[in-house]
């Protein structure tokens, strides 16, 4: 082990967790230890007495598999809170098991939770609470495509204004932030998952053929796309027709796959082609030169990139690490805060009364 004068530093500041509360996926780093989990948020629950069976990736493996009474719940699926004391449950359980597998001390972590835009200050509420109940000494919350967009390294805090398009499960936010702010933004509630159940009705509709949300995913990740591929494929659909009941197996071409997700990927476009809109023009000028950057795991469909820049004129890019740019930056952010005195120490909503 390597000898570490400032030792006693290091490990005041290994207190610090950020928390991607993702509709898809639940990330928390561990400042100086990096990302320590990376799960579904998914909770297995059993209907008949309410008691929650499996949290995580265990849990997303019973998704369409288990008996009817064993439900496995996305509790922010589409970007709101639906259920609040499975959401408290599972953000328990993330924080502790980040705790326990990073071997922090028992003093409380500093934590900063990432949310989606469109969150009410009750499920704000929510969130504060279950995070302050899980053990943490101080509890801040940001907007996740400010943490997207300082994870991507975007120069939030400049007068420069820079674009952010996070594509994640269930929503799209797009957000133009400069001065450390969010200028301007939109969330719709089209993104992965969107996608996932373009495809599934695709099969029902053009080929007869049932096939569950999960193989969906899996046809999405091997050959869906948003813009021409340089060399066109084919993709096997394996699932269940119709009529007979019987299994059965098809090929579908890349083109027409991409085909059948089109709505949703031009929803998206739209969404940033809008925001663009309402973008003030001093701004804009400024992201012509900079670019779109995209985040979240949606921001992986190939060419998607190519299709927003052909469509906005914009240049686009994927960001580095989509996937993980609102955890990192969440955790980003607690150091901001420190550079800017604590000033965030008031980032609990109003308590309702
Ligand atoms: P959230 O922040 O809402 O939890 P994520 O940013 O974790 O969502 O992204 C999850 C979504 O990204 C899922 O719909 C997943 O299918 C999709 N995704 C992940 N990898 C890829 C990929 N390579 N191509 C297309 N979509 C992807
Ligand atoms: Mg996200």
């Amino acid at each position: 082990m390597a000898w570490r004068p400032f030792g006693w530093l290091t490990s005041r500041f290994s207190h610090d967790i950020g928390i991607d509360l993702g509709t898809a996926n639940t990330l928390v780093a561990v400042r100086g230890r990096g990302i320590v989990i990376d799960e579904p948020s998914v909770v297995a629950i059993d209907r008949t007495n309410r008691s929650v069976l499996a949290i995580g990736a265990e849990a997303k493996t019973m998704v369409g598999r288990t008996p009817a009474h064993i439900v496995a719940v996305r509790p922010l699926r589409d970007g709101v809170i639906s259920d609040f004391e499975v959401t408290e449950r599972m953000l328990h359980y993330f924080i502790h098991a980040a705790h326990t597998r990073s071997g922090l001390g028992l003093r409380g972590p500093r934590v900063m939770v990432g949310l989606p835009s469109g969150a009410t200050e009750v499920e704000k509420r929510a969130v504060f609470d279950a995070t302050r109940n899980a053990g943490a000494r101080e509890v801040h919350l940001i907007e996740e495509p400010m943490a997207a967009a300082i994870g991507a390294g975007l120069p939030t805090f400049d007068a420069r204004g820079s674009i952010i398009v996070d594509v994640g499960g269930g929503t799209t936010e797009v957000a133009v932030c400069a001065m450390g702010g969010i200028v301007v933004s939109t969330s719709i509630r089209v993104a992965g998952d969107e996608i996932d159940q373009a495809i599934m009705t695709y099969a029902r509709q053009v080929h007869n053929m049932q096939i569950g949300e999960a193989t969906a995913e899996q046809i999405k990740l091997e050959g869906a796309s948003a813009f021409p591929l340089e060399r066109e494929r084919t993709v096997n659909f394996r699932g269940r027709d119709l009529t007979s009941s019987l299994p059965k197996t098809i090929e579908v071409s890349t083109v027409e796959l991409r085909d059948a997700i089109a709505p949703a990927v031009a929803a998206v476009v739209d969404a940033v082609r809008k925001t663009l809109e309402i973008t003030p023009a001093e701004l804009v000028s400024d992201m012509m030169t900079q670019g779109v950057a995209l985040a979240g795991g949606g921001a992986l469909l190939p060419g998607l990139d190519r299709r927003i820049s052909q469509e906005t004129r914009f240049p686009a890019y994927v960001a580095e690490s989509p996937l993980t740019c609102v955890v990192r930056g969440c955790t980003e952010a607690l150091t901001a805060l420190e550079a800017l005195g604590r000033v965030g120490s008031q980032t609990a909503p109003a308590r309702r009364r």
